[in-house]
């Protein structure tokens, strides 16, 4: 039998991924952002930058910009991916494409897909289910709602996110790539109103106890869990010391001069 301890890409580098979800407009518009973002950062010790593009512009942050790149620090990230690896599902990108695109990384479950998309749990099981069967990793967004703001409906909501994507995970395949999990209270995505990380780390030491009881130890213990939500350069470090592993962010991570600022304040923690 093979020995899952071995094969499991342990990684407990921070990781500072930039969403940038339906932005910019333009091919040019995103070698220049990428160009700006990769000016500003350099010496990077303990840290990764994921850099998550919509999907046409993947090729040219990985060519023009990424593989050039001398240090490991950056990798190449995608917003979405569909449950099956090819057929007759016009509009949908697969996972093994996204693969052959020296894609490393997915979000998946991110609450804009699931507000606007009608993505479910269910949904988002499949997804994983063939993520985790290319090798890829997926960096899997939970969180609860305004409405579920209160302590015992957010371990309610969480719980049930971990429950029904995590589990069918251990019937087929344990996976051997990295595993990201992202913290995302849906009222602090966008809005400004970020999470105190007081109540943060509620939710995090919360996450941890789940995935002992859904997986195996020395799966549970190697997934780095992140923070998400209206993350700016005041804020970063905050969530980094009260122990999440790394930053998921949206609307900063389109402003070179903040997103550079933020990646360089977690890499001094
Ligand atoms: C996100 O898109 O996951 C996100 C956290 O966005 P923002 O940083 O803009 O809140």
């Amino acid at each position: 039998m093979v020995n899952n301890l071995n094969i499991i890409n342990v990684n407990q580098k921070i990781v500072i991924i930039a969403n940038w979800k339906c932005n910019p407009s333009t091919e040019r518009e995103a070698e220049n952002l990428l160009r700006e973002i990769k000016k500003g950062i350099k010496k990077i010790r303990n840290t990764e930058v994921i850099i998550v593009p919509p999907f046409v512009y993947l090729p040219v942050v990985r060519d023009k910009i990424l593989l050039k790149s001398k240090e490991g620090i950056w990798k190449v990230g995608a917003q979405n991916c569909f449950w099956e690896n090819s057929g007759a599902f016009t509009g949908e990108i697969s996972p093994l494409m996204l693969k052959e695109l020296g894609v490393e990384y997915v979000i998946l479950g991110h609450s804009e897909r699931r507000i606007y998309f009608g993505e479910t749990d269910e949904v988002i099981a499949k997804k994983l289910k063939v993520i985790l069967e290319n090798k890829l990793s997926p960096i899997l967004c939970i969180g609860e709602t305004k409405e579920g703001r209160e302590e015992k409906k957010i371990e309610k909501v969480l719980k049930r996110q971990l429950k029904e994507i995590l589990s069918p995970i251990s019937r087929f395949s344990l996976p051997t790539s990295d595993l990201v999990i992202a913290y995302e209270p849906i009222w602090a995505i966008g809005t400004g109103d970020f999470c105190s990380p007081d109540e943060a780390k509620k939710a995090l030491l919360f996450i941890k106890k789940e995935l002992i009881e859904i997986l195996p130890r020395y799966l549970s213990q190697n997934i780095r869990i992140i923070y998400g939500g209206s993350v700016d350069s005041e804020n970063a470090k905050n969530y980094i010391n009260i122990g999440f592993k790394g930053l998921l962010i949206g609307g900063a991570s389109l402003i070179p001069q903040e997103f550079i600022k933020i990646v360089n304040s977690c890499n001094l923690q």
